[in-house]
């Protein structure tokens, strides 16, 4: 079962001041300000939002309480249905590629960093064609999701190379927080 401990909570702001959402489903996103106020403000006025809550709470209780019976539940839950069972293991397979990896950037996360960066490379400014850099580089564990992407120009990206992020961004007068 996934950490709970290490997921990240909504709300959160990346170095590059996108901010991270989550659906109720499960799925994550990385955004802008304004489209999280936007999604805030769209998700108080669900009216039953309070109500799922409640449920996914108790559930989680009673799965603390009594894990013997949560595996059976799952257990029997996969063998009523194979194609669902596959479906279940290509999934947790993939959650694993994805704990290392991470779970990539969405073509409107890729917009939103960019916009957020008012489409000028995050290093030096430049408006030249961006490309995706990662703060903490994929060689030191850091991971390919939004939160870890900034717009850097191609001479930048290639100086930094899989240099420290904060030892090259100090070198240019640019704090990572
Ligand atoms: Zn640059």
């Amino acid at each position: 079962m996934e950490d709970q401990t290490k997921r990240i909570r909504r709300g959160t702001i990346a170095p590059n001041g996108l901010i991270f959402w989550r659906y109720s489903k499960g799925r994550e996103v990385w955004v802008t300000p304004e489209k999280f106020a936007l999604k805030q403000s769209q998700r108080d006025k669900s009216w039953n939002f309070d109500n799922r809550e409640k449920c996914r709470e108790a559930e989680r209780r009673w799965r603390a309480r009594n894990p013997e019976k949560a595996k059976e539940k799952v257990k029997r839950w996969l063998l009523a249905d194979p194609v669902r069972a596959a479906a279940h293991i290509a999934n947790k397979h993939h959650r694993r590629r994805q704990r290392t990896t991470g779970r990539g950037v969405t073509a409107t996360e890729w917009k939103a960093i960019k916009t957020k960066s008012g489409g000028r490379c995050y290093y030096c400014g430049s408006v030249s064609r961006l490309t995706m850099d990662h703060v903490i580089p994929l060689s030191k564990g850091g991971k390919h999701e939004a939160w870890n992407i900034v717009p850097a120009c191609k001479p930048c990206n290639s100086k930094k190379g899989a240099a420290d992020p904060e030892k090259f961004a100090a070198t240019i007068g640019r704090l990572l927080v």
